[in-house]
């Protein structure tokens, strides 16, 4: 009678050729909540390998920060403080639920938090610090966690780009209450769209679950726990696709290759524009000892007045170099629902005359030589003033 079963649905295979997921495997099975496979695997590579106590796959990293904002019960006139050199999710996240972002400056040379600009904004509404591990570049967390426990506030680490990034001896992602990696495709590991959330402080882990599946308690069902499944919180729609798990375990098991590989055309520009920064004409990204180097970004700054000049150079002779983010806090919505106007010099500088090279697996030791000779040559056609 088993085969006769006629059964609600019975979702359509992908041509293998094309998804490469294994059937067998996912048994016939594609949508990421219960002990799906892929997910499963992924979520146990996540505790193993970067050593927080949960990790639950999400379809964004902007998802997993959405759940932050639910899980610390962000409530209107809550106030966040994180930087405003970052990308739109951070804050987003928590204006969603009608929290206050509360923008601060970076370190002009880690364009990271800078640590001595929180404690003066901390407020009786503070309620979270939001770090970025810009670049994959760790912030000080030693001086960010005695800060949270001195005055009792949750750290979320936004660790979007540093996927095996290093504070000392401790992943990133592992330290803070909270953290949120993602998967997206601009990142160094991959699967098209996706995120984690993970969990280092167990209080959230129950709700977590419950948050990620419409505000159900499938996850008990599932797990035999109840007889039903209801609702019994808010939440969402945030878990991960199967087919988008099956992708990215792939890509997990090669964290280690794609890192090294990064990090070796990473040296290679750090070498090749050496002498423009003894030379004044560029600063050079800057890795303090306690942080491990993931290589997902390399940027240099030039003065602002050369800094769109020298991107248009470069497309000019057919090499993409980009750069970003214009400061959260002079964002036109920011502007709207942040009455006061602030001012961030180091934010403000840095935006104006960052430039992020080529980074990818299929870029050649004559490519880094090319480019780092086109902005060599730049500088010699243009170059007037020391910066
Ligand atoms: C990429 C990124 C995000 C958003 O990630 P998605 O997975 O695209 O939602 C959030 N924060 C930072 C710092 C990022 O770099």
């Amino acid at each position: 009678m088993k085969n006769n079963k006629i059964l609600f649905n019975v979702p359509l295979s992908p041509h293998k050729e094309i998804f490469k997921i294994n059937k067998i495997k996912s048994q016939n099975h594609y949508s990421g909540s219960g002990n799906a496979f892929f997910t499963k695997k992924c979520t146990d590579w996540l505790k193993k390998n970067i050593k927080c106590k949960e990790a639950l796959l999400v379809h964004s990293c902007t998802a997993a920060l959405e759940m932050c904002a639910i899980l610390l019960n962000i409530k209107p006139g809550d106030e966040i403080i994180m930087p405003s050199y970052t990308f739109v999710s951070t804050a987003n996240a928590f204006v969603l639920r009608g929290g206050k972002p509360v923008f601060i400056d970076v370190d002009c040379k880690t364009l990271n938090i800078d640590p001595k600009n929180i404690e003066k904004s901390i407020t009786k509404n503070t309620k979270a610090i939001v770090v970025v591990h810009y670049a994959g570049i760790s912030c000080d967390m030693d001086i960010v966690m005695k800060i949270a426990k001195k005055h009792k506030l949750f750290i979320v680490e936004d660790a979007a780009q540093s996927i095996m990034g290093k504070f000392k001896e401790k992943q990133l992602g592992s330290i803070g209450d909270l953290a949120t990696l993602s998967f997206h495709e601009t990142k160094n590991v991959h699967c098209g769209e996706g995120g984690a959330l993970l969990i280092n402080n167990k209080k959230f882990i129950q709700r977590a679950k419950i948050i990620r599946d419409k505000g159900t308690n499938r996850d008990d069902f599932n797990n035999n726990i109840t007889k039903k499944y209801s609702w019994v919180d808010i939440g969402s729609s945030y878990c991960l696709s199967e087919i988008n798990a099956s992708f990215l375990l792939e890509q997990l098991k090669l964290v280690n290759y794609i890192t090294r590989k990064r990090v070796k055309i990473w040296n290679t520009y750090h070498k090749y524009f050496e002498k423009l920064e003894i030379e004044k004409k560029i600063l050079r990204p800057f890795i303090p000892k306690y942080a491990k180097n993931i290589a997902h970004m390399y940027w240099i700054i030039v003065d602002k007045k050369y800094r769109n000049k020298l991107i248009s150079y470069l497309r000019m002779r057919n090499i993409n170099s980009l750069f970003h983010y214009i400061p959260l806090h002079n964002s036109p919505f920011s502007k709207k629902i942040c009455k006061k106007k602030i001012s961030l010099k180091v934010t403000e500088s840095i935006s104006k005359s960052i430039i992020r090279m080529p980074l990818h697996l299929g870029l050649k030791n004559r490519d880094i030589i090319l480019i780092a000779s086109f902005v060599k040559k730049f500088f010699k056609e243009n170059y007037k003033k020391n910066i």
